[in-house]
């Protein structure tokens, strides 16, 4: 089966000249569904996952599915004022401007090991932003799972220190 075939091209979309990736046509047939978590379980392996942690808010489809397979936690990453409880915070920049996400403190336990997921790693700068949340927390990243990469991004440039899997390159 052929993943990149329920993924659909939206011309400038959120913003003239972006050509956003859209998974709604992956996520609405189930047997493509199920190969795509098969494929970013692969690439988790064998390795003890005490957590995933999913980014607001496509991070979430993929994410509960992978850790209800893992048999481990699913936590939230979600944008300011969303969570309920007492919450840790990370602001990170953009392209202009800023944006922060947040998690909840007790979510995770100093030593926990944690795979980062999301659906798609363009630019990086969320998902670094991830890790240092996890990492204020005493976790460790044990690796930023992805269903695609835009590799022309280059978001591996800043996230050397970290083990990055994507599923689907561009
Ligand atoms: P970054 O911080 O790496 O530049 O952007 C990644 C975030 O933006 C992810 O949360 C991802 O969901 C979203 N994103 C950026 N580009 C796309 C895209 O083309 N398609 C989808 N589905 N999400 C995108």
């Amino acid at each position: 089966m052929q993943l990149t075939e329920y993924i659909r091209d939206i011309q400038d979309f959120p913003k003239p000249g972006i050509l956003f990736k859209d998974i709604t046509p992956l996520l609405s047939n189930p047997e493509a569904t199920a190969h795509a978590v098969e494929k970013l379980l692969e690439k988790i392996g064998d390795q003890q996952v005490d957590a995933i942690v999913g980014i607001e808010s496509r991070g979430f489809f993929f994410g509960t599915l992978l850790a209800q397979k893992l048999n481990c936690a699913f936590i939230p990453v979600r944008k300011p004022n969303k969570l309920p409880a007492q919450t840790t915070s990370q602001t990170y920049a953009l392209e202009y401007g800023e944006d922060t996400l947040e998690i909840h403190t007790d979510a995770i336990k100093k030593g926990d090991k944690v795979v980062i997921h999301d659906d798609v790693l363009a630019t990086g700068g969320t998902a670094n932003a991830v890790c240092k949340l996890v990492e204020k927390l005493g976790g460790e990243v044990m690796q930023c799972n992805f269903l695609m990469e835009l590799s022309f991004l280059e978001a591996r440039k800043k996230m050397e220190n970290y083990n990055i899997q994507s599923v689907i390159t561009y």
